[in-house]
């Protein structure tokens, strides 16, 4: 399912089946002491896998471009804050390319959550709609997915860091937290209503199993109809 494993014959099959592409687009961005600093790109390739598994398609290599980071927004280094222009390029070229090659779904999972971030791939993604009425494209970040089912997202909280955890235990190190006051924003640059310490991987399992069945259920509708 990983599209730049594949050979062309398996895309050929691919196509006629499910012309469905999934993009994790995330950024490389601080996340706390705890986590990895692609753990918005990371989650989202794990939550695009197993969405494809479920729908057939192919899944973009994860894209590390984000807008609007921790970096401006809070000071945070270990992160790369790209162009507004940068990311909206990227994502035009990348759409017309995937219609060009044959997909007629797009789904755009967004890991990072900076609001002119993802206002600004949604732009590029309404342009591409436009332009080809006979594709579909999606855009939601996983928070978005989840919400309905009482999930709320966070910044490298308790929701991601636990997301994180079940993807790749050996990626996150809660101990790194500190103990003995509470998580800020302004001094840890987590944010969320679930504390990061109390991150476990079987919450992680539970968050991935709801957004992926909401993927899956975004998907099969536009299938269906
Ligand atoms: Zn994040």
């Amino acid at each position: 399912m990983k599209m730049e494993e594949l050979k062309p014959g398996e895309i050929d099959k691919i196509l006629e089946h499910a012309p469905i592409c999934y993009i994790p687009w995330g950024s490389l961005e601080w996340h706390g002491v705890q986590n990895p600093i692609g753990l918005d790109t990371l989650k989202a390739h794990q939550l695009c896998l197993m969405a494809a598994e479920k729908t057939g398609g192919v899944v973009h290599p994860p894209v590390y471009c984000g807008y609007n980071t921790m970096k401006p927004h809070a000071g945070f280094k270990k992160t790369l804050e790209m162009n507004k222009e940068t990311v909206q390029v990227l994502a035009q070229d990348t759409f017309e390319q995937l219609y060009d090659e044959g997909f007629r779904i797009i789904f755009v999972l967004m890991g990072h959550y900076g609001g002119e971030h993802m206002k600004a791939l949604r732009e590029a993604g309404f342009l591409f709609q436009e332009k080809h009425k006979d594709a579909k494209i999606l855009l939601f970040s996983d928070a978005e997915i989840a919400a309905d089912k009482g999930i709320v997202g966070d910044h490298a909280a308790g929701y991601e860091t636990s997301l994180m955890m079940y993807f790749s235990p050996q990626l996150v190190d809660i101990k790194l937290l500190p103990k003995d006051r509470p998580i800020t924003i302004k001094e840890d640059g987590i944010g969320g209503p679930v504390d990061p310490r109390k991150s476990t991987i079987e919450e992680g399992r539970r968050i991935a199993e709801i957004v992926v069945e909401g993927m899956v259920a975004r998907v099969k509708q536009l299938i269906g109809g």
